[in-house]
């Protein structure tokens, strides 16, 4: 049995490669399933499931959607969806319209602090997918603005930074019940960036996403200590959630990362795909 990564970004969203490109590199790398998980988009999911079959590599229809939260941020994966549901799909369509309002409003931002960019240029940045901020720390090094995309955003994207416009998102039970009346699993990614403050903090949260859908935790990420993925482990097994992980690759920001290894110390069994098969609502 072969290794798997169940959190990857294509052009779709802030990744680098386009869905059929992370499928092939995927297959060279000799991994036996992979799930796109774009930021609050399907749309490459299409394009990602044909080369699949193409190529004949199997492919999970997945999606990342970012959740209201306080302190820290909060991601929902969803996994196994049809993706052809009318509600999921109208959802995120009206993400995509809340991003079409927000992008000027950062560029504004920008320009008045001296910054001279123009949206066309990110846009093109972006490779023809969504827009978001890690498009525009790119044209901000591009055009000599800084020097790395931790400065972009420390300077001017971040959340408190001069140029952050905030960003409309869904409310936990929201984000679950889209994912869900899709015929999706939901796993909580990257518990880390919650936040919380301690594991018992933590575990007040999963409990109440629990309630309101959640089946796993994304324990296996690159982000993610040792401790810290003993601590998420332990929490999973005690209430028999799905465990899950992924490398979060990009290919933009952090390019000593790669695919399904992570930073080389990432082997993900295909059981994980398994578990989550047997957890989904229905066939897609
Ligand atoms: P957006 O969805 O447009 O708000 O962009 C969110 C993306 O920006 C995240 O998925 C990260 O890839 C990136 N990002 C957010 N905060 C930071 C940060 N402080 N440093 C580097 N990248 C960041
Ligand atoms: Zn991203
Ligand atoms: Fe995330
Ligand atoms: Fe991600």
């Amino acid at each position: 049995m072969g290794y798997v990564d169940l959190h990857l970004h294509t052009t779709a969203s802030d990744g680098v490669m386009t869905p059929s490109g992370i499928v092939r590199y995927a297959k060279s790398k000799g991994l036996q399933a992979i799930a796109i998980t774009d930021h609050d988009t399907i749309e490459g999911l299409d394009e990602g499931l044909s080369e699949g079959e193409k190529v004949g590599f199997e492919v999970i229809p997945g999606v990342e959607i970012s959740a209201e939260h306080f302190p820290g941020s909060m991601h929902l994966l969803g996994y196994f969806f049809d993706i052809h549901h009318p509600l999921l799909k109208g959802k995120l369509d009206y993400l995509q319209k809340a991003r079409a309002d927000r992008n000027p409003k950062i560029i504004e931002n920008l320009n008045r602090l001296g910054v001279k960019i123009r949206y066309e240029e990110v846009v093109k940045a972006s490779g023809g997918g969504q827009v978001g901020r890690p498009h525009f720390a790119q044209v901000l090094i591009e055009k000599g603005y800084v020097r790395s995309f931790q400065e972009a955003f420390e300077r001017f994207l971040k959340k408190g930074a001069p140029a952050y416009v905030d960003k409309l998102r869904f409310k936990p039970k929201e984000a679950i019940s889209f994912i869900e009346e899709a015929g999706g699993v939901t796993i909580l990614a990257h518990p880390k960036t919650l936040g919380m403050n301690g594991s018992s903090a933590l575990e007040k949260i999963v409990l109440d996403l629990m309630e309101i859908g959640l089946k796993g935790i994304e324990i296996f990420y690159p982000e993610h200590t040792p401790m810290e993925m003993a601590q998420f482990k332990t929490m999973a097994e005690r209430y028999g959630l799905l465990m899950t992980g992924g490398t979060d690759y990009h290919g933009i920001e952090k390019e000593e990362l790669d695919i399904g290894v992570g930073r080389g110390e990432m082997r993900l069994p295909y059981s994980l795909v398994e578990a989550l098969k047997a957890a989904r609502n229905h066939s897609p």
